[in-house]
C-alpha cells in the first residue's frame, strides 16, 4: 500500500497564517534582521525568500549586505548593533560565512533571547537539558510534520541520519523530549540499514541523495526527508522516494515536504522571540 504524502506546503501555509493573524493584533510588528555576506547564490536566493516571507506575514525585515571581504571585527560590530535594536526581535545570519571569517564565535555573539535561528551554545545547550529555548526551524518544522501525521512518539524508535548542529542534534533532543527512543546515526554508523530498519519513525538528515532506500525502511514507519540535493534531475532529497513510499506508512516528499516548514518555522520562531521580548 503507499504511503501517505504529507504537504509540508500546506501544514506551512497554515502556520503562515496563524502568524499573520497574530502579528496583526500585535501593538508594533515583530523585526527580523538578515545578515547576508560574500556572493553565494543559494544564500542569497534563501535570504531573499525568508524577508519576502517576513512581508506576507507583516513582519519587519532589516536586510544587511556588508562587503564580502568585511572583517570579524565589523561583522561582529553589527551583530551587536542589532542584538541592541529594539526593533530588531530576530537577527539571522546566513551561512556558510566566506571561509575567513570564523563561524562559531560570530554565531556566539548572536543575542540568545534574538537566536531564531537557534544556533547559540546557550539555545542548543537548553534545548539538551530539555528546557524552553529558540529551536532551530528545520528541527522544530520537522516535529510539527510529526504531529501533523499522528504518529505516538512517546516510546516509539526513532532513528536520526545525520548530525548536525543545524538538524540531526536538535532534532535527536526534540525527539527525545518526545519520549521516543532515539538513535543517532551518522557517516561512521555501522549496518546503518539495520538501524533504520527498527525505526518506526525515520529522518534523514545526510546530505545524500537516495542514501535511504525501500529495504532500510520498516513497513509502515513515518520516514521525513530533510535532505535537500541539487542534481541534473533538480532538487532530491535523501530518500528514495518511489519505491520507498511502497513501504512507509508516511513520508514526505523533496521539494514540498520539509523545505515550506523551514520557512515557516523561522515566522514562527521570530514571533516567538518578539512576545517574550515584548512580555506578551
Ligand atoms: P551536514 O553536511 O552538516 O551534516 C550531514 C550529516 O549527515 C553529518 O552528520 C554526517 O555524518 C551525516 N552523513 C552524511 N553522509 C552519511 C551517510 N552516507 N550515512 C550516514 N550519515 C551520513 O548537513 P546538514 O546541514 O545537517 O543538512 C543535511 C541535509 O539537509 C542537506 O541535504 C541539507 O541541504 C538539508 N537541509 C534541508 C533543509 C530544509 O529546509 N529542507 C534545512 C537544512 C538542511
Amino acid at each position: 500500500m503507499a504511503a501517505t504524502v504529507i504537504d509540508g506546503k500546506a501544514v506551512a501555509a497554515r502556520f503562515r497564517e496563524e502568524v499573520a493573524r497574530e502579528v496583526a493584533a500585535m501593538p508594533s510588528p515583530p523585526g527580523l534582521a538578515t545578515i547576508l555576506v560574500g556572493d553565494d547564490p543559494a544564500s542569497a536566493v534563501y535570504v531573499r525568500m525568508k524577508r519576502e516571507d517576513s512581508a506576507e506575514v507583516g513582519i519587519e525585515s532589516f536586510h544587511h549586505e556588508p562587503p564580502a571581504d568585511v572583517s570579524q571585527e565589523d561583522l561582529r560590530t553589527l551583530i551587536e548593533s542589532l542584538n541592541g535594536d529594539d526593533r530588531v526581535d530576530g537577527i539571522l545570519l546566513q551561512l556558510p560565512l566566506p571561509g575567513h571569517l570564523d563561524q562559531d564565535p560570530l554565531i556566539g555573539a548572536i543575542d540568545p533571547a534574538k537566536d531564531v535561528d537557534g544556533l547559540t551554545p546557550l539555545s542548543a545547550g537548553l534545548l539538551a537539558q530539555g528546557r524552553e529555548a529558540l529551536v532551530s526551524c528545520t528541527p522544530r518544522g520537522v516535529m510539527e510534520l510529526l504531529r501533523e501525521t499522528g504518529v505516538e512518539l512517546e516510546g516509539a524508535r526513532a532513528a536520526v541520519v545525520g548530525r548536525s548542529i543545524l538538524v540531526g542534534k536538535p532534532l535527536a533532543a526534540l525527539l527525545l523530549a518526545a519520549n521516543a527512543t532515539v538513535t543517532h546515526c551518522h557517516s561512521r554508523t555501522r549496518d546503518l540499514a539495520a538501524v533504520c530498519r527498527e525505526a518506526d519513525v525515520l529522518i534523514a538528515a545526510a546530505g545524500s541523495p537516495a542514501l535511504i532506500t525501500a529495504e532500510m525502511v520498516k513497513p509502515g514507519a513515518v520516514v521525513i526527508d530533510v535532505g535537500t540535493n541539487r542534481g541534473e534531475d533538480g532538487l532530491v532529497g535523501d530518500v528514495d522516494f518511489g519505491p520507498v513510499s511502497e513501504v512507509a506508512g508516511a513520508i514526505t516528499p523533496v521539494p514540498g515536504g520539509v523545505g515550506p516548514m523551514t520557512r515557516a518555522m523561522l515566522l514562527v520562531n521570530t514571533l516567538q522571540a518578539a512576545r517574550r521580548r515584548r512580555g506578551l
